[in-house]
């Protein structure tokens, strides 16, 4: 068995400890006021940049760790801070990720260190992909993407929803319908360039959590782009569509529904490597949520003796404990299945977000009771932990679509 460990190296230990100092120096005492603005902590992102947390190098850094830990070590620690600041700090990444997942090496060297911009001027990005009507459904898009080839320019139109950073950022990624005909296949990923005219913020919302981070509408109204907007050109485009018509054609003869049984989308195999870093951003709030239980339970007394003192208190912080752990190596193990190149058989990338995501609900929950009166209000932390933890099971695809998922790859079976 030499050669197996869980235990993380030096330099992930360094990166790591250097994270969570900057999550409890900078992001923690921070976090209340934010929550309370509902606006983006500009300031705290600059000092992220300043310091070398925001910025393209640190991702690639954390994203080629051949332990595949990089990146789940990252999200657990800075959302231990505070989720909706850390969402934030990371919110560009997933703009970054689509670039890199689907762009030539000059899209991702003109396009991503502009979504970061400078530590003096620092910018936000936006991965704009989910619709009012087109949500788990994503296959039910309808922002269209339209090529003109005299001016070899795309024209976009449609009204994207729930985008971090949305008409705030400087970079918008946008995933448009270029094949109507051909359901998710037919889609295609654009840049859409700061300051292009006919892109629009359309309504901000008031969520429930993570409030510190920018959700919003954006809206495309005849919005032009330079045909090298299209992210990995038009050749693979065409190569891509060509591929997707002759799938279509025997899936019509020989499986229902086009044989959707399975996940074999590009897009979808991409979300599914995604999905562990989710998790990773709910063990860091369930753990925060924890700790603060456990601190709490061990110095309140009532009835003459802590409240932990009680089984019904401990065996709870007992079971948060236990299943935060569990849910970190879910997450690993997804990760690292990721990184090295293990195919997800039985969809592990989404067992860890979906695992993980419960988790922080329920615990965050139960910190919640365990605090008692003082766990309902502001004055302490674990009533915006369990608010913002809500949000684990809804973005990256929802709690019932991973199951879909998970059920569907291990049964072959397109279950509805
Ligand atoms: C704060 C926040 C930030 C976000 N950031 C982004 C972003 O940056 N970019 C982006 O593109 N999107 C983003 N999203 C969108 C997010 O990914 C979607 O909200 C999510 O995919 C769910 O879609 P929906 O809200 O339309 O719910 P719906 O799809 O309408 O689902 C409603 C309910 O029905 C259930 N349901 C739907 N279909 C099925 C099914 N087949 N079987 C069983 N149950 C089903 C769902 O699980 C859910 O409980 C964000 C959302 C939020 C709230």
């Amino acid at each position: 068995m030499a050669g197996f460990t869980l235990e993380l190296n030096d330099d992930q230990k360094q990166v790591r400890d250097w994270l969570h100092g900057f999550a409890e120096d900078v992001i923690r005492p921070a976090a209340a006021e934010w929550d309370e603005r509902e606006e983006t902590p500009w300031p705290i992102i600059q000092e992220a940049a300043k310091v070398g947390i925001y910025s393209l190098d640190f991702y690639a850094q954390q994203y080629f760790d051949p332990t595949g830990l990089g990146i789940p070590v990252a999200m657990e620690e800075l959302f231990w801070g505070d989720a909706g600041i850390a969402l934030s700090i990371v919110g560009t990444g997933l703009a970054a990720v689509g670039v890199l997942a689907n762009g030539t090496e000059e899209q991702i060297g003109t396009w991503i260190p502009q979504m970061y911009g400078t530590p003096d001027d620092v910018k936000v990005a936006a991965f704009c992909s989910s619709e009012p009507d087109a949500g788990s459904d994503v296959a039910a898009m309808r922002t269209r993407a339209v090529y003109d080839e005299a001016k070899d320019e795309w024209v976009l139109n449609g009204t994207k929803t729930w985008a971090t950073n949305g008409g705030i950022a400087g970079v918008h990624v946008v995933v448009a319908v270029v094949d109507p005909e051909l359901g998710s296949r037919g889609h295609a990923s654009f840049i859409v360039p700061p300051g292009t005219p006919g892109l629009a913020q359309g309504q901000k919302f008031k969520k429930h959590g993570i409030r510190a981070s920018h959700t919003a509408e954006v809206v495309l109204d005849d919005v032009r782009v330079p045909g090298s907007c299209l992210l990995g050109g038009k050749e693979k485009l065409d190569e891509r569509l060509a591929r997707a018509r002759e799938k279509a054609r025997e899936g019509a003869v020989g499986s229902p529904a086009g044989g959707g049984g399975s996940v074999k989308n590009a897009a979808m195999a991409t979300f599914e490597a995604s999905r562990p870093a989710v998790g990773a951003m709910a063990v860091g709030t369930a753990r925060a949520a924890y700790e603060v239980a456990l601190d709490y339970a061990t110095t309140r007394h009532q009835f003459g003796r802590p409240v932990i003192d009680n089984q019904g208190v401990a065996f709870q912080l007992a079971d948060m404990r236990t299943r935060i752990d569990a849910a970190r190596l879910l997450v690993w193990r997804a990760s690292w299945m990721a990184t090295n190149g293990k195919p997800f058989t039985a969809a592990e990338g989404s067992m860890s977000k979906l695992y993980a995501s419960e988790v922080a609900k329920e615990v965050t929950a139960q910190a919640v009771q365990i605090l008692g009166g003082n766990g309902y209000t502001r004055e302490y932390p674990v009533e915006r932990m369990h608010r913002d933890a809500a949000i684990y099971t809804i973005f990256e695809g929802t709690s019932e679509i991973q199951r879909l998922v998970i059920a569907r790859t291990l049964s072959g079976v397109p279950i509805r």
